[in-house]
């Protein structure tokens, strides 16, 4: 009798199991320092030109334009100590250094003096950017993924929550390339800092727990090849290394 209990639930458990019909993909995450819990990662949102000095090395003119947003797949995330495989079709891969804002609750038309609250935690992320392919596409007016949405185009450090390091408002962004300095910026020069982004953002798409935010680059953009090792970090967040495979 014990014995029929027991295969009552074993069974019900089993018609609950989600009918795929192909293998499902996995869940992206990223760690978070000091938890043994990940963060799981939705949409990847970032900000073009959020920084004045990057803005005009790409030809533009800082003062006039609103933030404006492109994504990223989320399955194209690759954790520090990983290898960014040199993708196809570039011959111009460029390197973006960025904080990142991982959003840790959801909302539409967030207003900025709540903006905060939204934000778990932030990490330092690399906007791996085909330059070659993204001209062409602003050339013709076509959308941007193909030069900002490809295979481990997303690569981001551990996530500190903002209950360790507050929410940060300046600090060294900062670049090497095989232990030389290529990127140096500081978050106080953003144009549109992180409650703006928010407010921004929510008010184009529901942001959801899960979401991430690269917050745009300072200026020193510039080309990687195989072999190089990348590292950089946001001052009193995180640091990140990847190797170009
Ligand atoms: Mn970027």
């Amino acid at each position: 009798m014990a014995k029929a209990k027991k295969k009552k639930p074993a069974r019900a458990k089993k018609k609950l199991a989600a009918p795929f019909v192909i293998p499902a993909p996995k869940a992206p995450s990223l760690p978070v320092a000091g938890e043994k819990a990940r963060f799981p990662v939705r949409r990847i949102y970032c900000v073009g030109r959020n920084y004045a000095e990057h803005s005009r090395e790409m030809g533009h003119d800082p003062t006039r334009e609103l933030p404006f947003f492109f994504t990223k797949d989320s399955h194209s995330l690759v954790a520090s100590g990983g290898v960014f495989p040199y993708p196809s079709m570039s011959q111009d891969v460029h390197h973006e250094i960025e904080l990142v804002a991982a959003v840790g609750r959801g909302g539409s038309d967030i207003p900025m003096e709540k903006a905060l609250r939204h934000i778990f935690g932030y990490a330092v992320g690399l906007d791996m950017t085909r330059r070659d392919l993204q001209g062409e596409a602003k050339k013709t007016g076509r959308p941007w993924e193909v030069g900002k949405a490809f295979a481990h185009a997303a690569l981001c450090s551990k996530i500190r929550p903002a209950t360790k390091s507050g929410h940060p408002v300046k600090g060294l962004v900062w670049l090497k390339i095989n232990g030389e300095m290529r990127q140096k910026g500081d978050l106080s020069e953003m144009i549109w800092n992180v409650p703006e982004i928010v407010m921004h953002l929510s008010r184009l798409f529901p942001l959801s727990a899960g979401d991430l935010i690269f917050t745009g680059t300072p200026s020193g953009v510039g080309p990687v090849k195989k072999g190089d090792v990348l590292e950089g970090g946001v001052e009193g967040i995180a640091t990140l290394k990847v190797r170009v495979g």
